[in-house]
């Protein structure tokens, strides 16, 4: 036979695949899915196929980590996107419609905002307001008759405000809003959302549940009631997310608990030791009793993960912030957080409500899993070009 593409296949098992069983699932990569005959297709085109008929269905990568993050979150469907920003977009234009009114926290991920902005308000006229980032049962005088939809993150990943999300979900609730919460912060071991509950929750899977900063990926998790509307929404937009990239998140998964209690450990260690570094004037961390909502983090989180922020006494300048970030050898200089690697960003908030850290410089930490008494030691030679 010359057709070298014939004999791959007839070395290839035909239909059993877990015949060599690995630990790991196979990683799935197909556009064509076979049908094994044409009464089956037929089936498919009546919508009553029960098997997967094309790859945007879905392959069984990508399935499996759907099931996995809905099983953790005990929500009733979860599916899986590109990246966190995708997820985010895909859950807003699932929920709203033209003439609609949203609320979105202050401190919600910049680009999820960005986009109510630009693209939601601007292109298809659904109105967004933003609300406080500590807001609670207060949200009621911000609803309006076509409020369809509040976004919330608790905690926010740059100043680390929390909501009082069962104070909004109960109101939400009476009036048939729809409650959205980012909780890529707390994964899905610290915080049980639908318990509280919330309609539908997103993760950023490229950090914590990924965790080795090499993955882009998110997910939309939703509870009964909505669902059937948003799987629909899903299948018509006929998203794909690479199988690698399920496939590595799925992986991520069965370390994602003891990654986090040494992120957890270190990120307090350091955040305490922080309290007494007398250049540092607020730690931004909500497992600290001084943290303006440590009741709610304490109330309805089970644990914190290794991202917080501080704020220094004196306001520096660039070139002195250069001189303090530079000098560090253990803390990287980049975006994202979640991964192994600690890294270290500074940056002023832009806030359209009232915050208490309006034009303060917001030093953001993301403690990887180095060793926490070298990652100390990285500042306090860092603060040393400081003082
Ligand atoms: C990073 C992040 C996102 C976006 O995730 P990507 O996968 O980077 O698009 C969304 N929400 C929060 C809180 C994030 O930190």
């Amino acid at each position: 036979m010359k057709d070298y593409t014939q004999i791959i296949a007839r070395n290839w098992p035909k239909r059993d695949t877990t015949s060599a069983m690995t630990i790991n699932p196979p990683c799935y990569k197909g556009s064509t899915v076979l049908f094994d005959c044409y009464a089956d297709m037929l089936k498919a085109r009546r919508n009553e196929y029960t098997g997967i008929s094309y790859g945007t269905d879905r392959l069984p990568t990508q399935r499996q980590f759907e099931e996995a993050m809905r099983h953790l979150e005990g929500g009733a469907v979860t599916r899986v996107f590109q990246s966190g920003i995708a997820a985010i977009q895909t859950a807003l234009m699932a929920f709203t419609r033209s003439g609609d009114h949203i609320l979105i926290v202050d401190n919600a991920y910049g680009p999820g905002q960005r986009f109510c902005r630009k693209v939601l308000q601007k292109k298809y006229n659904v109105q967004c307001t933003l609300v406080p980032p500590n807001v609670g049962a207060d949200i009621e005088p911000s609803i309006q008759p076509n409020t369809r939809l509040i976004l919330l993150e608790s905690p926010g990943s740059i100043t680390f405000e929390l909501q009082d999300i069962p104070a909004i979900t109960a109101i939400a609730r009476q009036k048939d809003i729809v409650t959205l919460l980012d909780a890529t912060w707390a994964t899905p071991l610290y915080l049980k959302p639908f318990a509280l509950g919330i309609d539908a929750t997103i993760h950023s899977v490229t950090k914590y549940i990924s965790g080795y900063s090499d993955v882009l990926a998110g997910t939309v998790t939703v509870g009964e009631k909505y669902a059937g509307a948003f799987e629909e929404f899903y299948k018509l937009m006929e998203i794909y997310t690479p199988a690698e990239e399920c496939y590595l998140a799925l992986r991520g998964l069965h370390t994602l608990a003891v990654r986090l209690r040494q992120h957890e450990h270190s990120a307090l260690a350091i955040a305490k030791w922080l309290q007494t570094e007398p250049l540092v004037d607020e730690v931004l961390h909500p497992a600290l009793p001084c943290h303006p909502e440590h009741h709610i983090w304490k109330r309805d989180f089970t644990g914190s993960s290794g991202l917080f922020a501080f704020t220094f006494k004196k306001d520096y300048s660039d070139t002195e912030l250069a001189s303090f970030i530079d000098s560090l050898a253990l803390f990287r200089l980049g975006y994202s957080w979640g991964g192994y690697q600690s890294l270290i960003t500074a940056a002023k908030t832009l806030r359209a409500t009232p915050s208490r850290y309006a034009d303060k410089t917001i030093i953001r930490l993301n403690i990887g899993l180095e060793d926490s008494e070298d990652l100390r030691s990285d500042l306090e030679k860092g603060f040393a070009m400081l003082k």
